[in-house]
């Protein structure tokens, strides 16, 4: 290890003259020339002085030894080989990986050593760097360029402090997890962990292995606490995210962050969205946790541990105190050099404000590359190298148990917010050659600016490849290149590897189509507000089994193949709305009816993405573990039944539901088809496909991007059930136990008894959906909506009509709405829960609330009016669930 600081007890006379001591050393120092100078109390800055070869020699402190740190003071040394480097670190560990601390807690990470990447002496032995560890810098004195530093060796009951000199400082102080101030929290504290450094991870692995907690609690659903979700579930423990946003890891936009809510909740991660941890209560059973958020009630969670990941926030006190000019969004102000306001002290890493690259405004984005590039370029500019940082455009990737998330540039939700003018593509492409084994898809979403075509963000989600096609995104957006240079990127092919057009090349077509007009395209957010009076066209080019397995309601089927022979069903005066599963059948089909003289709209994304956001949007938002694969009922199984293996890997859509249908046609009744795929959303639709065909789903497992589900042909189909595995077109359901409540009425009274019903209902374990038509819709009304744009009679009908289920009067003796208020405080008194209540306890226990988009469109209610979340749905949807049901009220 390096040898220590020079140290003195705590005596302020003796604190005063060890303060002296290396004070005059410093000031002696001023244009040092070695050997022969000045006594030290640091033998390594000696020995520097006596090899300095009568150069100056530059006295270095760097406050902060992990990613940031520890660069600069390696780059450094290797930029100026007899500067005196001090390398000051509060805990005990240098050079550490932080990025890897979840996996050792997970158990992936299997050796604790393996976390730090250097030690004090391996550091001090590779580049001469005095590094004191367990050494806290306290104060900066920008006049006298010194540092105070309070050493608090372990087993020290308080700190020694002394004074260190200085010419050039380099701030890499990091940002430390967010504590909010919950009720509770710090007196549960046993059972209350944050993840930032090595002691941390220990603390939380020994809790672990000492106390085998069953369940954990993760508040927070960013980077670091999806990383530990996964992390924990491997660990053995059951575990439940809280989030306050409606969406995990904030970098994506909500549509691309459904496939992973998907995916998380296949793992048996438990998503709770749209709420936040309120207090903690340690008791004897465990850790009482409330939570509430705005649209949803309270509710409570008993678990074993807690870890809150809710955020960092720039450790920038040290900066503050010096007087150092602090950023509009908190962190340290630098220049591009990563100078700060103070021309000898330089800050890198989490703790500074960068430039965002692609909008050119203030951002804080922590992260590990940034870090170690900033102390580099720190380094640089101190040893006369002309360095500068150009931004940060926050290009990130995490695993998600078999998923990969990538970002890189702009998100949508930014764009938006800045005002941009963008347009954005959704492009669905194989990892490599579809017919080459293991292939896995990718969801790419693209941001690009309108007319210039310059690409501003990518988001990627889908398993292998992601990180090079991210990587790729990133380095086109850093070259400000424009989706027709995507297009035109050479990129390396081998069937194992990619397809000669590589996913990002499609990215380019795609958006290239658009910019050069050949596509016009919507979005899953435009659909339900689509005409469904007959104005227009809506097609649905899939094949006849996709179309049947699910679609999007109003939609007609005429497949993509059949399309030219059929024209004359399509009247070419009117738009003409197109979508397919992903995209790609859709495009074709609108440059088959484009040149034809129809207007076309292309469905970006497809159904594929269309159906992912909107059963996201329904999801309960407090899911249950991973089901268990239902046993076969008794008698269903036959001795003599055969497992079919299918292997549907890397297949586009509609290959692996045509290739189960087909399986299942030729089956036996009883026989088990057993599919490989690899199309994450197919594999979510399988339980409703079974469903639909009369089909038995016995589950599935997900490893590495592949999906392994087992069906069994049904023993006894019914009649329709049969027909449907032989023809793969849909048949209606048979009835089920399901109760399906038709709300017409806006009273408050009628709207309270149906959600009593309906959570009732739930609670028994039936499936329940609410279709609300006319005057019910009121009931789902955003009290404050985002502005829409509508014709006056709209407006008319939205201000004539009560805004939200707070503003419903009563169906009789209303009195002007004092009847409402008198039942609503009986309700209180009476511990009825109110209607907003309710509505929300329907929402988590699974209810599925259903708008009718004929009433919307009649009484001019647009989607955004209403709550989150709802799906818009016409009657068919409505009929569908009552033929799944043994009981539909109309109300
Ligand atoms: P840090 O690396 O945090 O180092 C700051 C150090 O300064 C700390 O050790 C602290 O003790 C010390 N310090 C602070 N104040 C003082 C003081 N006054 N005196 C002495 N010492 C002081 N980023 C990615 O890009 N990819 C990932 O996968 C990733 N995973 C992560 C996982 C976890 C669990 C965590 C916590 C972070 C992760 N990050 C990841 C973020 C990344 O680690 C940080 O962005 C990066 O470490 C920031 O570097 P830094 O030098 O600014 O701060």
């Amino acid at each position: 290890m390096a040898p220590g600081p020079v140290t003195g007890t705590v005596s302020a006379t003796c604190l005063v003259a060890l303060q002296d001591a290396v004070y005059n050393t410093w000031h002696d120092r001023d244009n040092l020339i070695v050997p022969g100078g000045i006594s030290s109390d640091n033998d390594v800055s000696n020995s520097y002085k006596e090899q300095s070869m009568g150069k100056v020699v530059t006295r270095i402190v760097i406050v902060g030894g992990v990613a940031g740190g520890a660069s600069a003071a390696a780059r450094l040394r290797r930029m100026d080989e007899f500067a005196d480097i001090v390398l000051f670190e509060r805990g005990g560990y240098i050079s550490f990986a932080n990025c890897g601390l979840p996996y050792f807690i997970g158990g992936e990470i299997a050796d604790r050593d393996a976390l730090t990447l250097q030690t004090p002496e391996s550091f001090h032995a590779r580049f001469r760097v005095d590094v004191r560890t367990q050494q806290d810098v306290t104060a900066i004195d920008p006049v006298a360029k010194t540092v105070t530093v309070v050493h608090r060796a372990a087993g020290l009951a308080c700190g020694k402090t002394y004074v260190e000199p200085y010419d050039k400082l380099i701030l890499s102080p990091g940002a430390a997890p967010i504590v909010p101030d919950i009720p509770g929290v710090a007196s549960a504290c046993s059972r209350v962990f944050t993840l930032r450094n090595i002691p941390d991870t220990h603390r939380i692995k020994d809790f672990i292995d000492t106390t085998r907690p069953q369940t954990a609690v993760v508040a927070g659903g960013g980077y670091i606490g999806v990383e530990m979700a996964e992390n924990l579930r491997q660990a053995g423990l059951a575990v439940t995210v809280v989030e306050r946003m409606d969406q995990v890891i904030a970098p994506l936009d909500y549509d691309m962050a459904c496939d992973v809510h998907t995916h998380l909740r296949r793992k048996g991660v438990t998503l709770r969205l749209s709420t936040a941890v309120r207090t903690v209560e340690d008791t004897a059973a465990g850790l009482r946790v409330t939570l509430g958020g705005e649209s949803q009630p309270d509710s409570e969670l008993l678990t074993d541990m807690l870890i809150l990941s809710v955020g960092v926030r720039p450790e920038n006190a040290l900066a503050k105190s010096a007087g150092l000019a602090m950023g509009e969004r908190g962190g340290i102000k630098v220049d591009p050099h990563m100078r700060t306001s103070n021309e000898h002290i330089y800050a890198v890493g989490d703790a500074v404000e960068v430039v965002d690259f692609v909008t050119g405004q203030p951002a804080m984005i922590p992260l590990a590359g940034p870090a170690n590039k900033q102390g580099r370029i720190a380094a640089d500019h101190i040893c006369g190298r002309p360095a500068a940082y150009t931004g940060t455009q926050g290009s990130a990737i995490l695993r998600v148990f078999d998923l990969t998330v990538a970002t890189t540039g702009l998100n949508e939700k930014t764009a938006k917010r800045l005002g941009l003018a963008y347009d954005k593509t959704f492009t669905y492409s194989n990892s490599h050659a579809g017919y080459f084994p293991g292939a896995v898809p990718m969801c790419i979403k693209t941001l690009f600016e309108q007319g210039s075509g310059k690409i501003l963000g990518a988001q990627i989600v889908g398993g292998d490849g992601v990180d090079k096609r991210c990587d790729v995104l990133a380095t086109a957006i850093r070259a400000s290149m424009t989706a027709a240079d995507l297009a035109r990127l050479e990129l390396c092919y081998a069937p194992p590897y990619s397809s000669a057009k590589d996913p990002v090349n499609m990215a380019g077509f795609v958006a290239d189509n658009l910019l050069t007009g050949l596509v016009k395209h919507i979005h899953w957010h435009d659909v339900s507000s689509l005409p469904r009076d007959g104005s227009v066209t809506l097609l649905d080019v899939r094949t006849t089994v996709e179309y049947d397995n699910g679609h999007i309601d109003g939609f007609v089927n005429i497949p993509l193949d059949e399309l030219r022979e059929r024209l004359a069903e399509l009247d070419n005066r009117k738009p003409l709305y197109v979508n397919c599963r992903s995209g790609q059948r859709s495009y074709l089909a609108a440059r088959i009816l484009s040149q034809r003289g129809f207007d076309v709209y292309n469905l970006d994304g497809g159904y594929r993405l269309y159906h992912t956001v909107t059963r996201d949007a329904t999801a309960p938002s407090r899911d249950a573990d991973v089901s268990p694969a239902p046993a076969p009922a008794s008698g269903q199984v036959v001795h003599e039944t055969k497992t079919i293996r299918l292997d549907a890997r890397g297949l586009q859509c509609p290959g692996p539901i045509m290739k189960l249908a087909a399986a299942l046609k030729d089956a036996h009744h009883g026989d088990i088809v057993e599919i490989h795929t690899t199309d994450p959303a197919f594999a979510g639709d399988l339980d409703g496909y079974c469903r639909r065909t009369g089909q038995v789903f016995l589950g599935g497992t997900d490893e590495k991007g592949v999906t392994v589900a087992r069906i069994q042909k049904s023993h006894q189909p019914t009649a329709e059930a049969t027909r449907c595995a032989a023809t793969s077109h849909a048949a209606p359901r048979a009835a089920g136990t399901g109760k399906n409540f038709i709300l017409f009425s806006g009273d408050l009274d009628k709207a309270i008894a149906t959600f009593i019903m309906a959570n009732a209902a739930a609670a028994m374990g039936r499936k329940v959906s609410i279709f609300f038509t006319f005057w019910g819709l009121n009931v789902l009304r955003k009290p404050k909506p985002p502005k829409v744009t509508k014709d006056f009679i709209s407006r008319m009908f939205g201000w004539m009509m009560p805004r939200g289920s707070r503003k419903l009067g009563l169906s009789s003796m209303n009195m002007g709405g004092l009847g409402a208020k008198l039942i609503r405080a009986i309700m209180k008194k009476k511990n009825v829960d109110s209607l907003e209540t309710l509505i929300a306890a329907a929402r988590q226990n699974g209810v599925e609330l259903i708008a009718c988009t004929m009433s919307m469109d009649i009484m001019g209610l647009k989607a955004e009016e209403l709550l989150d979340g709802i799906k818009p749905a016409g009657a068919t949807a409505m009929l569908a669930h009552a033929e799944e049901s043994d009981m539909s009220l109309f109300i």
